[in-house]
């Protein structure tokens, strides 16, 4: 049960006033669904205003807050130009106070003639005149601008506006309640870290590195508590030892022979599951290095020892890719391999779930429904994750709850983490890492193409596709941002536009699509019906169409380096040589450029990994989020470089000090957990 003094701070967001189903969307669109959410929405920079007593003591292109005394409004000519108010400051100057649109109207109101106003804004020249356009703050007195000299440039979705995010910021601060103290004070001291209630309103109200520092290390501390505390749990649990003799491996028909990497990951794995605590282990493999055999062969013995085991994926395409695969390898072994999803219904999955649970389905792979409370199994003893990444912690917890004993489990990701990150993610595990490819991989010949040389790329394709091989080209699109539904058009128009070049050898997939849909268009490129697949990022998780040797990136400068080398691995999985196109847009970053020269000079996936924290964590501003590419929201890369040693240090001594957290500082480790929605590893404590 979450401490009774967080409840305000996880009230819903529209518990604040002003906040109605109107303003609920957009807040949801910057992930602010609480009160909580608020509080830790911090201001990108700040807006440092200069007061002045007249122009003559400001500079053109300054924030500054000024008196002025309104002359006259001069109303505009036509719809297109703005409403001007002229105003004179204490010298004489005049400065014109520019109003277009609808917001003509206020400006009437807000500036009677003769009056005298505070004005805080930009001042701006156009042609010899002096203007400020759509003033920020206007006051009828100085008090009400001096105060707030400086103010904070919140991030914004379509539909809010600095003002009301900032006072909905407010008002989620004033509900924030004094927490206990979970930070050693030896280190709040040393590193003269504001509490944490006073850091929260700090980091609103101005630039202020220690409160930043220390809202990020409350954070990662909570991150890594919460690690440690499933590694401990872990070490108390009973799994099943599964010894396996060998007598399904053996019949396995590969059409290679195993790397030594494959070869050294299956023996630390087997060596795990003998055991009686249960395996908790990552397999770190790039992008084709194949780790799907090794998922394969662990199942395997599994299966050997007398149990049954189930490999999640986190797409049904992927489901259904691996459930094809493992079908094939495994064939002469005689193993049951079942798919199980959401769509199965009726008779089918009634069957299914049968099978799971008189044991006569050995394997089963599927997408989270294979957790679902109305699945059971006779003996699950091993749970493989595809695509760890995609899943939090917490939910992995949830799936390993599944048998009678703790089920060992091994999670797979392809994403190359930065040394940095990989304590932050799987501070937890043990790892095992495939750093060697398979042998036979050709480079990937990578190159960088301008947009406007758009139609010598379609007669690349052209030629490409009359070999018999087949080509993707995928076009970018940020789910949940602002630009979602521009990038669907265009990902549309491209499609549609390629579709006239090449008939229906074209298919189109993208995340918006119903999952049949989707399916049945991947099922048409996997069996080399479709010959070009034209897709947004859903095809970036794993899927392997060896004959694809093409790939074409669209407006490549807006991908993160990691991406598009998770994306370039689909091509190059076979041994014909693959070509990749990074089509570049006509406005490229310093930092856009340097990307794509990193694509064309390396495929090592772990380089790729750290140039990209170093190009993204270098020249940001102030407490950009990094969404999506770490487990944290409110630490950046660089504190999480510089913080996160710590606080995992921290973290082990109070383990290991307090088992329980029963302590006082304990007890306010508790509070952090929930805080930062880490109580997964509360949970853990309650099993004793
Ligand atoms: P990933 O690690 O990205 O999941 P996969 O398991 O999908 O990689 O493997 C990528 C490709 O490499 C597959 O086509 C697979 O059959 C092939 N492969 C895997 N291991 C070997 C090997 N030892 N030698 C040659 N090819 C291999
Ligand atoms: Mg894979």
């Amino acid at each position: 049960m979450r401490p009774e003094m967080l409840n305000p701070l996880f009230a819903e967001t529209e518990s604040l006033e002003g906040v109605g189903p109107k303003l609920k969307k957009p807040l949801e669109k910057l992930g602010l669904t609480r009160v909580r959410d608020l509080a830790y929405h911090l201001p990108d920079r700040f807006v440092q205003r200069h007061a002045v007593a007249d122009l003559d003591e400001a500079q053109v292109g300054e924030q500054i807050v000024v008196p002025l005394t309104v002359v006259e409004h001069r109303a505009s000519p036509n719809s297109r130009a703005p409403h001007r108010v002229m105003a004179r400051d204490a010298k004489g100057n005049v400065c014109a106070l520019v109003y277009f649109g609808k917001a003509s109207y206020t400006a009437r109101k807000l500036f009677p003639p003769g009056e005298k106003r505070w004005i805080a804004g930009k001042l701006e020249q156009y042609d010899q005149w002096l203007q400020i356009v759509h003033p920020d703050h206007v006051s009828e007195n100085s008090a009400g601008l001096l105060g707030h000299l400086v103010e904070p440039v919140y991030p914004l979705a379509e539909g809010l506006t600095q003002p009301k995010v900032a006072h909905l910021a407010q008002q989620a601060l004033q509900r924030a309640p004094e927490l206990p103290e979970w930070i050693e004070p030896g280190l709040l001291e040393r590193e003269k870290w504001p509490a944490w209630r006073d850091a929260l309103a700090l980091a609103h109200r101005g630039e202020n590195p220690a409160a930043r520092d220390r809202l990020a290390y409350d954070e990662l501390l909570a991150n890594s508590l919460a690690l440690m505390l499933v590694r401990a749990d872990n070490r108390k649990r009973r799994g099943q030892p599964l010894t396996g003799d060998g007598r399904l491996r053996d019949k396995l028909s590969l059409p290679f022979p195993l790397t030594g990497a494959q070869r050294r990951s299956i023996s630390e794995i087997e060596g795990d599951l003998g055991q009686t605590s249960p395996m908790l282990r990552l397999l770190q493999g790039d992008v084709g290095a194949g780790k799907t055999v090794v998922a394969l062969e662990a199942m395997l013995i599994a299966v050997e020892g007398g149990a049954q085991a189930a490999m999640l994926a986190p797409t049904e395409i992927l489901a259904r890719q691996h459930f094809d695969t493992l079908r094939k390898m495994a064939g002469p072994t005689g193993v049951n391999i079942a798919l199980l999803t959401g769509r199965d219904k009726g008779r089918a999955r009634e069957s299914l779930l049968m099978g799971l649970v008189d044991g006569s389905i050995d394997i089963v792979v599927g997408t989270h429904a294979i957790f679902q409370e109305t699945v059971s199994y006779k003996n699950l003893a091993l749970v493989v994750i595809d695509e760890q990444h995609r899943f939090g912690v917490g939910q992995r917890l949830m799936l390993t709850q599944k048998g009678r004993v703790t089920p060992h489990c091994l999670a797979m990701t392809a994403t190359p983490i930065p040394r940095t990150l990989t304590l932050a993610q799987y501070g937890e595990m043990d790892v095992s890492r495939l750093d060697e490819m398979p042998p036979g991989r050709q480079a990937i010949d990578t190159r960088v193409i301008a947009i406007d040389r758009l139609s010598d790329v379609a007669d690349g394709i052209a030629r490409h596709l009359e070999t018999g091989q087949q080509a993707y080209w995928v076009c970018p699109m940020v789910r949940g941002s602002e630009h979602e539904t521009e990038d669907l058009a265009a990902a549309e128009a491209r499609f549609t536009s390629l579709k006239a070049r090449f008939g229906d050898a074209v298919v189109l997939v993208h995340g918006q699509l119903k999952p049949e849909l989707k399916d049945a268009a991947m099922e048409r490129f996997a069996c080399g019906e479709a010959r070009l697949l034209v897709a947004t990022t859903v095809i970036e998780v794993g899927v392997d169409v060896p004959n694809a040797t093409l790939m074409v990136i669209e407006q490549a400068e807006r991908f993160g380096l990691a991406q598009l080398h998770q994306l370039r691995g689909r091509v190059g999985r076979g041994s014909a040589k693959s070509v990749c196109l990074l089509l570049r847009g006509e406005q490229l970053s310093d930092v856009g450029r340097e990307r794509l020269a990193l694509m064309r000079e390396t495929q090592d996936g772990f380089r790729l990994a750290e140039e990209d924290l170093r190009l993204r964590g270098g020249g940001e501003l102030l407490g950009t989020r990094q969404s999506g590419d770490t487990p944290f929201r409110v630490a950046d890369l660089e504190q999480i470089e510089r913080l996160l040693p710590m606080a995992s240090d921290d973290a082990r001594l109070l383990v290991e000090r307090d088992r329980g957290l029963a302590s006082v500082r304990g007890e306010a480790a508790r509070v952090l957990l929930y805080l930062f929605e880490r109580d997964w590893g509360v949970q853990l404590l309650r099993g004793g």
